[in-house]
């Protein structure tokens, strides 16, 4: 079967491997769509995400969604025919921070198309995949591939959300106009926030974020000085959504915050110089976000129920033995959003 494995930076091919046979508590999955995602794109750029570095080839892509094929012998609860959008993670359930309902940060937690074990998970991209009984979401509707792998970045932004507290009526600055910033604002949207300003250095995604009826899409490369005059003008902002990693943006947050703000990260990075002194000054809040738990059945439901329009976020479809081309052109933020993989 077609895979598209990572061997390294730069090094990304697609190879023929056997068709995986699940175990007893798995299902085989045929690939229905797979979207390429932001640490897709730093293992294929930089052989790694954050700390995790590849150590060995692995199939990429944890935004999979497909039918299932074939059921291990203690899976009672699917069949071959249905169709499903699979949560990435495996946790273990039984770990301090499973048991405290803090599935994301399992312990143990294996993750589809991750180097954060070894050895590695492999992932979805490919045209065969075995998940577990437990990780899979079987559909009630006829959405489609594409639309329902969107479940995973939703899922990340849900939890972010979550983590940035009541945002009704509130001031919402979100960096990065990714999928994930672009979700940010519509989440934030759909939690009541007053007003929503989006940041990026490209003028197609603001294009895209005004579409969706962002309040204010700020070019930071073209204006450097966009945030402060939004400041001046409107005010300072209640809560900021950081969905770039980029340093840049993460002081623009702190600058922009007015006192007792909260910031969230969402943005991968390993480490970064910024002006503490802000946070104490202004008693912002700065706090974390990292992957979900419950929040990846929710989000499969809310796109099933059509609450959160994901379509305009998926720019292009490309077929999984374009997988090269695919990445490209996934990398080129001017060019594209979400670019989705398909058979
Ligand atoms: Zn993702
Ligand atoms: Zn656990």
């Amino acid at each position: 079967m077609l895979s598209c494995v990572i061997h390294g930076a730069h090094d990304l091919r697609l190879e023929n491997r056997d068709v995986p046979e699940p175990g007893p508590n798995e299902v085989l999955i045929h690939l229905g769509a797979g979207g390429i995602c932001g640490s897709d794109l730093h293992y294929f750029h930089e052989g790694g995400v954050a700390d995790f570095k590849i150590k060995e080839p692995m199939i990429l892509g944890h935004e999979v969604a497909g039918e299932i094929v074939k059921r291990g012998a203690d899976v009672t609860s699917l069949k071959a025919g249905d169709r499903v959008a699979v949560n990435p993670a495996r946790y273990c359930g039984v770990c301090d921070q499973c048991r405290a309902g803090r599935g994301n940060l399992c312990k143990n937690v294996y993750f589809f198309g991750s180097a954060s074990k070894y050895p590695h998970m492999q992932g979805g991209f490919a045209e065969f995949f075995v998940a577990a009984e437990t990780q899979c979401v079987r559909l009630e509707t006829e959405i489609s591939f594409p639309e329902v792998t969107c479940a995973e970045p939703l899922a990340v932004v849900l939890h972010a959300v979550n983590q940035a507290g009541n945002l009704n009526s509130k001031r919402v600055l979100v960096t990065g106009a990714g999928p994930i910033g672009l979700l940010a604002g519509l989440v934030a949207r759909f939690a009541g926030a007053l007003e929503i300003t989006i940041t990026d250095r490209f003028a197609s995604p603001l294009k895209l974020a005004s579409e969706l009826d962002m309040d204010y899409a700020l070019n930071v490369v073209e204006n450097p000085d966009a945030l402060k005059q939004a400041v001046s003008e409107r005010g300072e902002f209640d809560i900021a959504l950081e969905a770039s990693g980029a340093v840049p943006a993460m002081i623009n947050c702190l600058e922009s915050l007015g006192p007792g703000g909260r910031m969230v990260q969402i943005g991968m990075l390993s480490s970064a110089q910024l002006p503490f002194g802000r946070i104490l000054a202004k008693e912002l809040e700065v706090v974390g976000t990292f992957r979900f738990y419950q929040e990846y059945t929710q989000a499969v439901r809310l796109l099933e129920k059509g609450r959160i329009n994901v379509q305009p976020l998926i720019t292009h479809r490309m077929p999984l033995k374009s997988a090269l081309d695919a990445f490209n052109l996934a990398s080129d933020k001017s060019q594209s959003v979400k670019v989705s993989l398909v058979p």
